[in-house]
């Protein structure tokens, strides 16, 4: 079953220095520093007005959690991060559970490729 992999084609794009990049991962999570609310940035982007409070979420100084290939991906992320959050009555996590984060979640993406 490939027919929902046909809009997802990998592009290679060229950025402003002439550089080849990738297309898989488009978004970060990232988090307010004012408000503590998860939120998701363009790559590209240097910074964001975070939505609930208004402050600017800046590349580099907001923590970065994940990097996503979409939109969709990044939503479905940050409600499991809150919900991980909620359950062990947590504020943030630590170094190791983001390296965890990641490697979970990098599982399910190389998951779903073989799967294709
Ligand atoms: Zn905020």
């Amino acid at each position: 079953m490939s027919c929902h992999f046909r809009h997802r084609t990998p592009v290679t794009k060229v950025n402003n220095l002439g550089e080849y990049i990738s297309d898989i991962s488009m978004y970060l999570i990232v988090r307010c520093e004012n408000c503590y609310t998860f939120s998701y940035m363009d790559r590209f982007q240097k910074w964001k007005l975070c939505p609930v409070c208004g402050g600017t979420m800046e590349r580099g100084s907001v923590p970065e959690y994940l990097e996503v290939a979409d939109h969709h991906e990044a939503e479905a992320v940050i409600a499991e991060l809150e919900r991980y959050l909620y359950e062990n009555k947590r504020t943030d996590f630590t170094l190791d559970e983001t390296e965890k984060l990641r490697a979970a979640y990098i599982r399910r993406v190389s998951s779903s490729v073989e799967n294709r």
